[in-house]
């Protein structure tokens, strides 16, 4: 069996990601922030369709926080290795440049780019040890095309797509891949204050996603079928933007 973790997976893409791996016949860790309620009802809709995971808890944005958590698994699961890791959470906090605080940025940065580093550390010499490994991290549009209001989050994601690159070509003769998928509007909490009817006219197939769509293309990524691409980002946005 291989083990699959998911962070930010209480809600939205993250939720469609755990429980589309589970079907896949992976074992899911679900992490997420705060959210255990959520976080619970992602596990037990894994296990009612017969799946299994377990719940794992910490702050992608706090090192510390990561370390512990992902050390703490390893050792209470003796002989078992993270093999695929989704680098889902994320948060936007939107302001103009002008009026962006210093805490808008950083926690932004911190959330969506520096917990890349937290996490990916944490996985990756298991990894080039057993050979085999999947990295698939959740950008955005946004951090390929820009997006006025945006220059925290599309620096963070224009970041993690770089990172993306770069770790590909470092660990693929370990046939680890390394691979980003850039959504562009999803129907989740995120964009739930979002105009759809207005929004759509930009969209080609004039409509928002759903976490599902995406889930689909994690899925692949994750499996053999995959195993030849690699430091590639692959968009899904309805055709606004490739
Ligand atoms: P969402 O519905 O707001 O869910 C966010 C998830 O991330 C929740 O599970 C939340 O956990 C978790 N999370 C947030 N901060 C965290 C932290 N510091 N530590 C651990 N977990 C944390 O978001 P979404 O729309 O599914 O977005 C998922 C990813 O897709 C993000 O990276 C986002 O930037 C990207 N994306 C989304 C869209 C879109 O249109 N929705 C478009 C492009 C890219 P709790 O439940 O505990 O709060």
């Amino acid at each position: 069996m291989k083990y699959a973790l998911i962070t930010g997976g209480s809600r939205g893409i993250g939720k469609a990601i755990c429980i589309e791996l589970a079907k896949d016949g992976f074992y899911v860790l679900i992490n997420y922030r705060s959210n255990t309620t959520e976080a619970q009802n992602t596990l037990n809709e894994i296990t009612e369709n017969g799946g299994q995971g377990e719940l794992l808890p910490f702050d992608v944005s706090n090192g510390e926080e990561v370390k512990n958590a992902i050390e703490c698994w390893t050792q209470n699961n003796p002989g078992k290795a993270i093999n695929v890791l989704v680098n889902n959470a994320g948060i936007t906090n939107d302001n103009l440049l002008v009026f962006m605080s210093y805490e808008q940025w950083n926690s932004v940065l911190r959330t969506n780019l520096d917990s890349f580093y937290f996490t990916t550390k944490q996985v990756i010499t298991n990894m080039i040890v057993s050979k085999w490994g999947r990295i698939i991290n959740i950008v955005s549009l946004s951090g390929q095309k820009g997006m006025a209001g945006q220059v925290n989050y599309t620096a963070a994601k224009a970041g993690v797509i770089g990172a993306t690159k770069s770790l590909a070509m470092e660990v693929g003769k370990k046939k680890i891949t390394v691979n980003a998928v850039a959504p562009g509007f999803i129907k989740t909490d995120m964009t739930k204050g979002l105009d759809e009817d207005e929004l759509k006219k930009l969209i080609p197939l004039n409509r928002f996603g759903t976490a599902q769509e995406v889930a689909y293309a994690v899925a692949f990524l994750a499996s053999d079928k995959a195993a030849y691409i690699t430091g590639e980002t692959i968009s899904i946005n309805g055709g606004m933007y490739s």
